[in-house]
């Protein structure tokens, strides 16, 4: 969610705890479930706790057992949970300090440590930390240290002894804690008055999303300048300057070149295409072969070398020239929790050996996953090199070449398509983009086995018309390309 700093979304999450858009839909759930999972497994790098494992809601009992837990010399306790001043608090993990953690000098009482599933301490992780210190404190409690525990990106499996990464933040919430108090004031006042006034900014998608955008934010008009490309960051300057949309801006309005092509498109009504795409088409002359990859990225790697979030490919989705002037559909879905690796790139090498060029749309994603590949897999790295070398990328063919009104400032191929291939369209499918494509995946490779068998055939050929619909859509939208160059 967006910071929690908005008193607006803060008074809705009270006062209105069962709206529609606080209700867990499938992908806010699988961030959710990944969290749970970090935290259970933080707990055992800080070994030998007590875990109050209470109902969220049984506020005295939690108190009550965290209290025992600490009289009886607990060196930790996991969701421990106090009160003070009418704010509680659980904390992930609280760790009675020990000489042999901290030296004499330093030794103090506990250490807070807030877990994230993140890769580095944020700046949003402060204000929680800085509060629950402030409650502890005030509970009585020594609180001499304070940490983020977050998860390490250069930790490999199998060997996860460095997973988390254990951020010592004491200096830069003992600099905030000062302002606690009257903060705490502040919120419990605004939360016992009316709906706050607050303006609708940055701090609705940064760091995080709010679900309560649509009730915030005023309907834009078509082409608004936030729509711009690349220029979403100046669009409130434009805004004031007095350019509401794209229609305002002057033919001498200094814009980057795609920006401005969007700007003559919008104005004209119409598709422009440069004298410039046929050239660039060169490098995709006939056969070649198209490829999408879509991956999942595991918190917790599970597969030999994978970093915590590596995106690692578990199924692709190649169109391939059968030699005949005919393009051959070919697929690949990984089966179960193992290393779907080896099996992929065997394939993968096996489908694309006689292709000359292979297309992709924002290759460098396939790329970079081919030569994780042969990093991975040394007995395949020459060819997969070979391979990734081979790859040719539509993207930037679009970008620097060809805009259409309804593209509304994005190049992405879900935006792209339907404006340039109107007959295809992704609606129909059961997984239409890819982020649900990935939840989709990792689900069925480590849940499909407790799944009735209809649900995860389902699923596969869910997945399965995906891909096969992303690389297919390359091969029209090439096509399309082609008839508009030679047209322009
Ligand atoms: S949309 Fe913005 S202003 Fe509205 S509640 Fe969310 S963060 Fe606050």
């Amino acid at each position: 969610m967006a910071g929690l700093q908005c008193h607006k979304l803060l008074w809705w999450m009270a006062h209105e705890p069962a709206a529609p858009e606080l209700e867990i839909d499938e992908s806010r759930q699988a961030v959710f479930d990944q969290g749970h999972r970090v935290g259970a497994l933080a707990r055992t790098y800080v070994p030998g706790g007590v875990l109050i494992d209470l109902p969220y809601n049984a506020y005295e009992q939690r108190l009550e057992a965290t209290r025992q837990a600490l009289a009886q010399g607990a060196p930790a306790v996991y969701e421990a949970a106090f009160r003070a001043d009418w704010v509680f608090v659980s904390v992930d993990i609280l760790e009675r300090l020990g000489l042999e953690r901290l030296g004499p000098e330093t030794l103090r009482g506990f250490c807070l440590i807030e877990v994230k599933s993140t890769t580095s301490v944020k700046e949003q992780h402060l204000p929680d930390v800085a509060v629950q210190t402030q409650v502890l404190r005030r509970s009585g409690l020594d609180v001499g240290r304070m940490e983020v525990m977050h998860l390490n990106r250069a930790c490999a499996y199998p060997d996860l002894s460095n997973l988390f990464t254990r951020a010592d933040v004491t200096e830069l919430v003992e600099a905030r804690l000062a302002a606690v108090p009257g903060e705490i004031a502040a919120m419990t006042a605004m939360l016992a008055g009316p709906l706050p006034s607050v303006a609708t900014g940055p701090h609705c998608s940064t760091p995080y999303e709010c679900p309560f955008t649509e009730r915030c934010w005023p309907v834009l008009p078509a082409h608004h300048v936030s729509t711009l490309y690349a220029m979403r960051r100046r669009a409130l300057e434009l805004d004031e300057l007095g350019y509401r949309t794209i229609f305002d801006l002057p033919e001498d309005f200094p814009l980057g070149a795609a920006a401005d092509r969007q700007r003559r498109a919008v104005q004209a009504g119409h598709l422009i295409v440069e004298p410039t795409l046929a050239a660039a088409l060169a490098r995709f002359a006939p056969p070649v072969a198209f490829l999408d990859f879509e991956t999942v990225g595991l918190a917790i790697p599970v597969w030999d070398g994978c970093h915590p979030y590596d995106a690692v490919p578990v199924q692709f989705s190649a169109q391939v020239p059968d030699g005949g002037g005919a393009l051959q559909p070919h697929a690949w879905l990984a089966e179960g929790p193992g290393d779907p690796r080896p099996a992929l790139a065997e394939r993968l090498l096996a489908v694309c050996e006689g292709a000359r060029a292979i297309v992709a749309y924002n290759a460098r994603f396939e790329g970079d996953r081919i030569r994780e590949l042969a990093a991975a897999l040394p007995h395949l790295a020459a060819r997969l090199e070979a391979l990734a070398g081979r790859l040719v990328d539509l993207l930037p063919v679009v970008r620097n070449h060809v805009y259409h009104p309804d593209f509304g400032g994005s190049f992405s191929l879900k935006r792209v398509l339907p404006a340039l291939v109107p007959e295809l369209d992704y609606r129909g499918l059961a997984i239409a983009e890819g982020e649900t494509a990935s939840l989709e995946l990792g689900r069925l490779l480590f849940h499909g086995g407790a799944m009735e068998p209809e649900e995860r055939a389902r699923l596969r050929a869910d997945l399965l018309a995906y891909c096969h619909q992303d690389t297919w859509g390359l091969v029209r939208l090439l096509e399309r390309l082609r008839g508009l160059a030679g047209g322009a």
